[in-house]
């Protein structure tokens, strides 16, 4: 669990004996709120918590969360996501994904059986929704006959980035947890780095475990490589996308979009709100170039939407750098 939650964790799990039995954990993508809830789970299953509230490590309880075998646990989850753990996968593999996107009614109906039988040990059966915003509607709808009527024993965790994808009558059967950023400070202690770099890095990835994904996974040190590149004079379209298609497509995308927002944001404001460590000495942009500029920004945000099942990852990123080049020339 990262610590700029520990207050949070402390406050809840120090009334563990009378745990609200339905729990809504909600916040922004990326700050570790599947962390706490798995920390706050294996803590209220804990056979012998340590006198801080910490599960022990060492019980049969936390061997059996480690194995993730518990039989007073179940989960619901989108299953196979790769954008979290990063790895690529099989095309067969991502295909199957495409369906998965959403927890069906299959999966909450499993819920049946556990609800019915009782606990393996003495103590709670907890129910975890990792995506609790990525019910669909039928499922939904039966997980909400589940919440109406529990046994006392089981507790129910619901984990989501999107509280207004939650159905009302779901939301107001829980009690709602919100989790926030950590503060700067925390997340300069966390991130291990100086902090005028971790300053800029945060402002172009958005959250600590964002940035933290991508140095671990060495994208970062593609950035400004890439960036330079791009506001190389004169840049030749081959040289661009060779680079390119070396770094993994949704940061790749991601920085791109953002250095487009960067250049109109800097037209108008003098400002950069992204890659603030990057110089760059362009000329004033005249209305035509603008226009460009504003109908680029458009193409690589929409193309968001299709980045992870691109048919052609080569294709699909010269296409979108194609409209920098007259810009480039323009401005440099
Ligand atoms: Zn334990």
């Amino acid at each position: 669990m990262l610590p700029w939650h520990n207050n949070s964790f402390n406050q809840l799990i120090s009334k563990k004996k009378i745990f609200p039995q339905s729990l809504l954990i909600y916040g922004p993508q990326g700050i570790g709120k599947v962390d706490f809830a798995q920390t706050l789970i294996q803590a209220l299953l804990c056979a012998t918590p340590l006198s801080d509230h910490q599960p022990c490590g060492k019980c049969q309880s936390c061997y059996w969360l480690m194995q993730k075998q518990h039989p007073d646990l179940i989960t619901l989850s989108i299953e196979n996501n790769n954008t979290q753990d990063g790895e690529e996968k099989p095309l067969e593999d991502k295909n199957k994904e495409k369906k998965t996107h959403y927890i069906n009614i299959d999966a909450v109906r499993e819920l049946g059986s556990f609800l019915t039988v009782g606990a393996q040990r003495q103590g709670y059966k907890i129910v975890f929704i990792e995506q609790a915003d990525a019910l669909n509607i039928n499922a939904a709808n039966a997980l909400l006959k589940a919440l109406e009527e529990p046994p006392t024993n089981i507790l129910f965790i619901l984990v989501a980035n999107d509280i207004k994808k939650i159905l009302p009558t779901i939301l107001s059967r829980c009690q709602k947890l919100r989790l926030n950023q950590p503060n700067a400070q925390d997340a300069f202690n966390y991130l291990d780095i100086p902090q005028h770099q971790a300053d800029y890095l945060l402002s172009v990835y958005g959250t600590p475990l964002s940035l933290k994904r991508a140095i671990d996974q060495g994208a970062e040190e593609l950035r400004k490589p890439y960036l330079t590149l791009l506001n190389k004079n004169q840049v030749q379209l081959l040289e661009l996308s060779a680079l390119a298609q070396k770094i993994p497509l949704e940061y790749w995308l991601d920085w791109t979009h953002k250095w487009s927002v960067d250049l109109i944001a800097h037209h108008f404001t003098q400002q950069k709100w992204f890659h603030k460590d990057t110089e760059f000495s362009a000329k004033p942009m005249n209305d035509y170039i603008l226009f460009d500029l504003l109908h680029w920004e458009h193409q690589l945000k929409n193309a968001k939407r299709y980045q992870f099942h691109p048919l052609v990852a080569k294709l699909f990123i010269e296409d979108l750098l194609i409209p920098w080049l007259p810009i480039n020339r323009y401005l440099y």
